[in-house]
C-alpha cells in the first residue's frame, strides 16, 4: 500500500524501518554468539589442524587442507582413501556448550564419502589390561565420532549430551572417506553452543530469581556518597550487549535500571541503556574492551561481571572435579591504563567487598589504581581466558587527588632493611638459682624454670634488648606422649652446667610417669647464637616403651612489636613465606620436606630460626600456627619405641637468633642438610622439557601398533614444533601384557619386548634425546608372575588390617618394608636399564611418604606401623646399587619431591606445587627445596593425562622463573 504512493520520502521511511529490523535481528544474532558459543572455528586460517597418522594410516596422493575467506576445503583426490585432520585445543567445556553445530558441504561425482567428526577429551594415560581405575584412558568414556555427515545437507547440529560422555573436549578429529571418486569437503564452522542455534535461545523463558545487580545495602562497604568527585564514564555502545542477554549469561533477572545513574560503594555510576547493557568479551577469545577518553584522576572504578567455565584442576574422578570460582591472576582478567605520555600499567581490579585483588561472578565494584599527574586516554578490561568472559557494565573516575581507597595504592618499593651488624661475640655467661636457670651471650637471653620440663620464662634478642615470647605461662619446650597421646608428667631429677670451648653446655634429667621413664636433654649454647638441644628418652623398664616427644614447642613468640611486621617461612612442598594468619598441620613427608621454621621481622629486623637434621628421618609432624598474638610452633615425633633398659637418641633440633631475615635460617639449614650429598653432578641436572607417553592409552605419536615399534620420530618433530626441542621421553605403560599387567615382571611385554625398547633408545639418542622407563614403586599385577611369589606375603596392610589394593583390585600394594621385595623390583629395575640403555628409572609413587603408606603387617621385619620414610629409602638404595653394578648412569626420579633425608638417592622428581594452595603461600609459589637441592632435576606436571586441563601463563611463569622442567602428558 504505502508503495504505491510512490513518495520517494515515504519508500525511505519503509527501507529504513526494513533495514533497522534487520540490523536488529543480526545484532541479536551477534549478542546470542557472544554469550552462547563457547569454541567455534571458521578455517578462514589455518589455526592448527595438522593431518592425523595415529588411526588413519591411508591419506593417499593428493590429500590436502587449504584455508580460506570461505572455509577450508579438504580434497582426497584418490578413492577409496581415509584421510584424518586433527586439531588440539584448550579445553572446549561441552557440559556448557553441548550443541555442536557444523557449516559444510561435501562434494563428489558419487554420493559414498563418509565425513565424521571424532571428538576427545584427549586422555592419556597407563593401561592396565581389565582393569577399570581411573587413570585408565581406555577404561573410560572419553571420545565420541559424530556422523557421518548428511549429504544432502550443509548444515548438521548435534546434541553431544547423549552423544559425548565426557564435560570437555581437547581434541577434534575430522575424518573423511573417499568413495570410488575423489572427494572434496568445504568446512564453513564448527561452534559449540549452549542452546540449539536451530531454535530460539531460552533465554527469554528461564526462570529468575536474583536481579543484575546487587542491590545497594549488600555492599558492605557503603559509604556516603561523595558528590562530584565520581565522574561516570560514557562507555561505547558499539558490540555491546543487551541487559536480556546479560541477565541470561549470569542467570539471573533482567531488572535492569536502565539509563540510570546509581550508587555502590559511594560510587557513582551511570548504566547504558537495556539494549546496550554491557561491554562482553567472547568466552574463548583472549580480547580486551576499550574505552578511549580523556580522565584525570586518582581512581577508576569499575562495574564488572564474569563468568567461567570448567575446571583449572587436574581431574582423577568425580570427586575431584572442581569448578573455577574466582579470578585472582591478571593473566586472567587485568585492567591496561595508557596514559597521554606513552606510558602504561596493568593491574587486577580490587574489590571493594572482598577487599582483595580478586574478580568473581556477580556485577561488582573494583577500583584500580590511576597517576593522578597524568592524563588517561585509554583503559581496557584484558580478558586472558580461554574459558571464559569478561562484562563491563559501568565505569567512573575519581576526578579528585585524594584516593577513596588508598589501600589499593601501589605500595613503595620495600626498603632492603639495612643489615644490622651481627654482634661482637662474647662468651656464653650462665647461672642457676634452684630450679632456674639463665643463659646470656651477645645473641640470646634465656631463662628456664625446669621443676616439670624446660619452661622458657624469657627468650630475648639482644641486639636488639627485645623480648620475643609474649606469654604468662610459658608451655614446656619438650613434652613427653604417653601411647594415648596424653601429655605425661616430669619431674626435675638433676641438671648441670658448664662452660664448653665455644660457649656453654645444660644438662637436664626429669622422670617421667610412671618413674621408670627418663628424659634427658643436653643443651648446647654456642657463642655465635645457635643452640642445639639433643633428647635422650630412656626405657629402665623390662617392656619396650611406646611414646611421642613434643619437641620446639613454642607459643606467642612475636619477633617484632610492630603490627603486621611478624613474618615467618615454613618448608612446605609450597614454601609458606608470608605474614598473615595461617594454621597448618603436616607430616615430614612430601608436603612438608624440610624441616625448618623461621621467624623474622621485616621491620624491626631479626629473627629466630630452627631447624632438624635427622639421619634416622623419624616420623614427625609440623604444628604452625599464626596469629595477631604471636606464631605458635610445635614439632611431635612419634611412633618412637624405647627398648627394654635401653635409650633413645633423637635428633637435636637447633635454635639460632640472626639479625636478619629468612636467609638466614635458609643458608644455616642448607649448609648442614647438604654436607652428606654426594658431590657429583646429578644424572639429570638440565633436563627441562619432558614428555611421559605411553604406547597404549597415549598421544599416538609414540608407537605404532599395528607394527609393534616404537616412533619416536613423531614426537619428537611435534615436541620440536611445540617447545622448540625435547630433553627426555618418559615412557610409561612400556611393559604392558594382556596376561600379566603392566607392573610386576617387567622382563617381558607385548610391545616388541625389551629389544625393541633398546631400539626406541638408540632412536632417541641418534637426537641427543634421553629416555626414562616407568616402573611402579609400590603396584604389583596379581597376574603377574611375581604375584605368585608376593601375594599375600608381600603386601602392604592398613591401620585396619586390611591388604591394600589400587583401585581396580588388579594390582596389589607390595611393602617395600619386605627385603625380598626390594631386591626382585631393584634386580628387575637394573636389568631393564641395562638391556635397554634407559637414561633414567622412575619409581612411581615414591616420595610422597604420607602415613597412608604405613604399613601394619608384622610380618615384613619393619615396626608396625612401618616408617616409609625409612622403608622408601632402603628400597631407593637397593636400586641405587643395583644400577650401579649394571648401568650405573642411570639416573632415578621418582614421583614426588621428597624429605630432605632421601634427596641423596634421586636425580629427579616431580613438584606438584602449582595445585598445591595454602592460604598464606608464598605469591610466587615458592619451591624452596630447588633452592636447597639446586641438582635435583625438578619438574612441573603442567600437563595432566586423565581430561587435561589447559597450561596457564603463570604456571610456566612458576616454572621459569624457578628453573623447574616442564613435565607434560598428552599431546603439546
Ligand atoms: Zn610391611
Amino acid at each position: 500500500m504505502r508503495l504505491k504512493i510512490c513518495s520517494a520520502g515515504l519508500v525511505y521511511l519503509v527501507l529504513a524501518a526494513a533495514h533497522g529490523a534487520s540490523l536488529s535481528a543480526s545484532d541479536d544474532s551477534r549478542q546470542r554468539q557472544r554469550v552462547e558459543i563457547g569454541w567455534h572455528d571458521d578455517f578462514r586460517t589455518d589455526s592448527g589442524w595438522f593431518r592425523e597418522n595415529s588411526d588413519a594410516p591411508d591419506h593417499g596422493n593428493g590429500t590436502a587442507i587449504a584455508f580460506g575467506s570461505d572455509g577450508a576445503v579438504v580434497s582426497v583426490a584418490s578413492s577409496n582413501r581415509a584421510t584424518a585432520w586433527t586439531r588440539t585445543t584448550n579445553p572446549i567445556w561441552v557440559n556448557a556448550f553441548p550443541f555442536l553445530e557444523i557449516r559444510y558441504s561435501i562434494r563428489e561425482s558419487g554420493s559414498m564419502t563418509q565425513v565424521s567428526l571424532l571428538l576427545s577429551d584427549d586422555s592419556t594415560g597407563p593401561v592396565t589390561p581389565g582393569a577399570l581405575n581411573p587413570e585408565n584412558p581406555l577404561a573410560g568414556d572419553h571420545e565420541a565420532l559424530i556422523g557421518p555427515l548428511p549429504h544432502d545437507r550443509d548444515h548438521a547440529v548435534f546434541d553431544l549430551r547423549p552423544l559425548f560422555p565426557s564435560d570437555r573436549v581437547a581434541r577434534l578429529s575430522l575424518r573423511i572417506t573417499s568413495g570410488d571418486d575423489p572427494s572434496q569437503v568445504s568446512l564453513r564452522r564448527l561452534a559449540f553452543w549452549a542452546s540449539d542455534p536451530r531454535l530460539p535461545s531460552p533465554q527469554a523463558t528461564r526462570p529468575t530469581s536474583t536481579a543484575i545487580l546487587l542491590p545497594q545495602d549488600d555492599l558492605s562497604t557503603s559509604r556516603p556518597s561523595q558528590q562530584g568527585v565520581w565522574q561516570p564514564v560514557q562507555l561505547p555502545q558499539r558490540d555491546a550487549i543487551s541487559a536480556a542477554w546479560l541477565a541470561s549469561a549470569l542467570t539471573t533477572s533482567a531488572d535492569w535500571p536502565a539509563g540510570k545513574d546509581i550508587e555502590r560503594g559511594g560510587i557513582l555510576f551511570r548504566l547504558g541503556d537495556a539494549d546496550r547493557a554491557a561491554m562482553c568479551s567472547g568466552v574463548m577469545e583472549a580480547e580486551s574492551l576499550d574505552v578511549s577518553g580523556q580522565w584525570k584522576g586518582c581512581e577508576l572504578a569499575l562495574l564488572l561481571g564474569s563468568r567461567m567455565f570448567g575446571s583449572g584442576v587436574a581431574w582423577y574422578g568425580q570427586a575431584s572435579s572442581s569448578p573455577r570460582v574466582m579470578i585472582s591472576s591478571p593473566h586472567q582478567l587485568a585492567a591496561r591504563l595508557e596514559y597521554e605520555d606513552g606510558s602504561t600499567s596493568i593491574h587486577l581490579p580490587w574489590s571493594v567487598r572482598r577487599k582483595t585483588w580478586a574478580v568473581d561472578r556477580s556485577p561488582d565494584v573494583y577500583i584500580v589504581p590511576m597517576d593522578p599527574a597524568k592524563n588517561l586516554v585509554r583503559f581496557s578490561v584484558v580478558d586472558g581466558m580461554n574459558y571464559g568472559q569478561v562484562f563491563l557494565l559501568a565505569a567512573s573516575v575519581n576526578s579528585s587527588s585524594s584516593p577513596a581507597f588508598p589501600q589499593v595504592r601501589p605500595k613503595a618499593e620495600p626498603r632492603r632493611p639495612r643489615q644490622v651488624p651481627p654482634p661482637v661475640a662474647s662468651p656464653t655467661q650462665w647461672n642457676r638459682a634452684g630450679n632456674r636457670f639463665i643463659v646470656n651471650n651477645a645473641w640470646l637471653r634465656l631463662a628456664a624454670e625446669v621443676e616439670t620440663g624446660l619452661r622458657l620464662e624469657q627468650l630475648g634478642l639482644v641486639p636488639f634488648d627485645r623480648e620475643i615470647l609474649n606469654v604468662k605461662s610459658p608451655a614446656p619446650f619438650v613434652e613427653v606422649l604417653g601411647e594415648d597421646g596424653q601429655v605425661l608428667s616430669m619431674r626435675f631429677e638433676a641438671g648441670n652446667a658448664g662452660d664448653t670451648a665455644g660457649g656453654a653446655r645444660l644438662d637436664f634429667r626429669w622422670s617421667v610417669a610412671p618413674s621408670e621413664h627418663k628424659l634427658s636433654l643436653s643443651v648446647s649454647v654456642e657463642d655465635t647464637g645457635r643452640v642445639r638441644i639433643a633428647p635422650t628418652l630412656h626405657n629402665e623398664t623390662a617392656q619396650p616403651w611406646k611414646t611421642a616427644l613434643r619437641i620446639a614447642q613454642l607459643r606467642g613468640c612475636r619477633i617484632s612489636p610492630i603490627q603486621g611486621d611478624n613474618c615467618y617461612l615454613v618448608g612446605t612442598r609450597n614454601a609458606l613465606l608470608s605474614r598473615v594468619p595461617t594454621s597448618i598441620r603436616k607430616d615430614y613427608s612430601g608436603v612438608w620436606p624440610l624441616p625448618l621454621v623461621g621467624l623474622f621481622a621485616e621491620q624491626a629486623k631479626g629473627g629466630l630460626g630452627l631447624f632438624v637434621i635427622d639421619s634416622n628421618l623419624l616420623p614427625k609432624v609440623l604444628e604452625f600456627k599464626q596469629t595477631d598474638s604471636g606464631a605458635d610452633i610445635a614439632i611431635e615425633v612419634h611412633d618412637l619405641v624405647v627398648p627394654p633398659h635401653g635409650n633413645l637418641v633423637l635428633p637435636p633440633v637447633t635454635l639460632m637468633a640472626h639479625t636478619g631475615d629468612w636467609h638466614e635460617l635458609f643458608n644455616a639449614y642448607r649448609a648442614e642438610a647438604t654436607a652428606r650429598m654426594p658431590s657429583e653432578d646429578k644424572r639429570l641436572e638440565g633436563s627441562f622439557y619432558c614428555r611421559r607417553d605411553y604406547p597404549l592409552g597415549g598421544t599416538g605419536y609414540l608407537f605404532s601398533p599395528p607394527s609393534l615399534r616404537y616412533t619416536p620420530e613423531h614426537l619428537i618433530a611435534e615436541s620440536n614444533k611445540a617447545f622448540g626441542g625435547i630433553h627426555m621421553i618418559d615412557i610409561s605403560g612400556w611393559a604392558y601384557s594382556r596376561a600379566t599387567g603392566r607392573v610386576g615382571d617387567y622382563l617381558s611385554n607385548d610391545l616388541g619386548g625389551l629389544p625393541e625398547l633398546r631400539r626406541m633408545v638408540e632412536r632417541s639418542h641418534a637426537d641427543g634425546i634421553k629416555v626414562g622407563l616407568y616402573f611402579e614403586g609400590y603396584l604389583i599385577d596379581r597376574r603377574s608372575d611375581l604375584a605368585k611369589k608376593a601375594l599375600p606375603d608381600w603386601q602392604s596392610i592398613d591401620k585396619t588390617g586390611k591388604p591394600r589394593w589400587w583401585s581396580g583390585d588388579m594390582e596389589f600394594f607390595a611393602c617395600p618394608g619386605v627385603e625380598a621385595w626390594r631386591h626382585e623390583l631393584a634386580g628387575r629395575i637394573a636389568k631393564v636399564a641395562h638391556e635397554t640403555g634407559a637414561d633414567a628409572v622412575y619409581v612411581d609413587q615414591f616420595g610422597l611418604l604420607g602415613s597412608g603408606k604405613a604399613c601394619w603387617s608384622p610380618n615384613h621385619g619393619h615396626p608396625v606401623p612401618s616408617n616409609p620414610i625409612l622403608e622408601e629409602r632402603a628400597m631407593l638404595e637397593t636400586i641405587r646399587e643395583a644400577l650401579d653394578k649394571q648401568a650405573p648412569a642411570t639416573a632415578i626420579y621418582i614421583e614426588y619431591t621428597p624429605v630432605d633425608g632421601l634427596m641423596d638417592l634421586v636425580d629427579a622428581a616431580f613438584d606438584y606445587g602449582l595445585w598445591d594452595g595454602e592460604a598464606g603461600r608464598h605469591p610466587a609459589s615458592l619451591p624452596l627445596y630447588r633452592y636447597v637441592f639446586p641438582k635435583l632435576a625438578s619438574f612441573e606436571m603442567v600437563g595432566h593425562g586423565i581430561r587435561p586441563v589447559p597450561v596457564e601463563v603463570d604456571d610456566l611463569h612458576r616454572c621459569i622463573f624457578h628453573g623447574l622442567g616442564i613435565w607434560l602428558k598428552g599431546r603439546a
